[in-house]
């Protein structure tokens, strides 16, 4: 199909839920993709954090086609040597004591959510249910994590959303302890707010915020969805703050193109979702669960880390070093550009045509490429991205 056939059905058959830039994807290799016609383009995007390995990595579509070819999927009635082996690995990456498995960054959340909510009722009765979330935040689309969304562009439309949210401003400890009165079980925060235009929070906000949630019982989730598995360069982002929260949530990158999401507890948490409180048909699939193995073995080798670090830091000198930027901001390989002149969008726009893929998060450019991206291939997204904000 051609892209005026694929853009006809597209618009005719599927619901337009998306802003979709005129390009459709056809095949990649590393961080160089290829659309229908043959044009090529380098990947600042991954697919919105997702392919940290970069397209059909060779290693990675021979773990996923191997697992693919014996057994595709069995009921959570089974065991699962693949589930029980990566949440073995997640545990000792990440310095949790259990592990939920499911599909996406929004289930991650919502089993975060229940299993605040269920250890504040197992421990305190009932009442002491709000979870307090960011201005600015975004935790998901299903009609609890939109309502823990920090932005009201998000709580419209699809009335009456889950009760026992409220929002307070980043990076405020005061205006936070003000509304942590008796009713708050549970505090949620993303360490690099990624879709609210890639804000890290203070390494002081974040310490205090976690003395103030263990003096009070107050449970504190930390959304990785985007910053976890490598991609600000450690494992999970608190790993750079100097803290271990009690729940985390990781999706995205995770699979390395196969959707998977996690919810991980401190051990003291393992009991509180018992049999029947929490389940997914697909969760913990063999060939997600294959993926993400895949995906640990390589970004936990050694210098892997330190890897992500400097082609962040090349990255980031580089861009600040161009026309028309006002600052670049964010963690490892996780960047936000703000421009001086003209919208993020306009200019995203632009770099396709100059055959680079490059997100947008609110007003600046939004850089996930994947991790394992190489010189060359960031040498020429830079190229086309001078060229385009040169021509602001
Ligand atoms: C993308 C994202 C989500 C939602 O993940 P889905 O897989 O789209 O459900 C949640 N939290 C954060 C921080 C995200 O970036």
């Amino acid at each position: 199909m051609d892209l005026q056939t694929i853009r006809e059905q597209d618009g005719r058959y599927l619901m337009p839920t998306y802003g979709r830039f005129p390009v459709a994807l056809e095949e990649g290799h590393g961080a160089t993709v290829l659309d229908g016609e043959g044009k090529e383009y380098v990947d600042f995007g991954s697919g919105i954090g997702v392919n940290s390995l970069g397209y059909a990595d060779p290693g990675w579509a021979a773990a996923v086609s191997a697992q693919a070819a014996r057994l595709q999927h069995a009921s959570n009635l089974y065991y699962s040597e693949g589930q029980a082996a990566l949440a073995r690995r997640l545990c000792q990456l990440s310095g949790m004591g259990r592990v939920f498995l499911c599909n996406s960054g929004a289930e991650a959340n919502e089993c975060a959510i229940k299993l605040a909510r269920k250890y504040s009722f197992d421990t305190y009765g009932k009442g002491r249910d709000t979870i307090l979330t960011l201005q600015n935040s975004f935790h998901g689309r299903t009609v609890t994590t939109l309502a823990a969304t920090g932005q009201e562009v998000f709580h419209n439309f699809f009335f009456p959303f889950t009760e026992g949210f409220d929002y307070v401003p980043a990076g405020n400890l005061d205006a936070l302890t003000a509304k942590a009165d008796g009713s708050v079980c549970a505090v949620m925060i993303e360490l690099v707010q990624g879709e609210g235009g890639v804000r890290p929070l203070e390494q002081e906000y974040v310490k205090a915020l976690r003395r103030f949630c263990e003096e009070k019982d107050i449970l504190l989730i930390v959304d990785e969805v985007q910053t976890g598995v490598g991609r600000v360069g450690s494992f999970y982002a608190y790993q750079q703050y100097g803290i271990l929260p009690d729940i985390v949530t990781s999706a995205k990158g995770l699979g390395g193109g196969l959707p998977i999401g996690a919810c991980l507890c401190a051990e003291r948490l393992g009991g509180v979702m018992t049999a029947g409180t929490h389940g997914t048909t697909y969760g913990g699939n063999p060939i997600a669960c294959a993926a993400a193995q895949y995906v640990l073995d390589r970004v936990t080798a050694p210098g892997f880390m330190e890897s992500v670090k400097e082609k962040g830091a090349y990255l980031r000198s580089a861009i600040e070093a161009m026309p028309h930027v006002a600052a670049v901001r964010g963690l490892g390989m996780m960047l936000g550009v703000e421009l001086a002149k003209g919208t993020a969008r306009q200019a995203a726009e632009a770099c396709l045509e100059q055959g680079l893929i490059i997100l947008t998060a609110k007003e600046v450019l939004r850089l996930l490429p994947p991790l394992t991206i190489t010189r060359q291939e960031m040498d020429r997204g830079l190229a086309g991205l001078r060229k385009v904000l040169e021509s602001l």
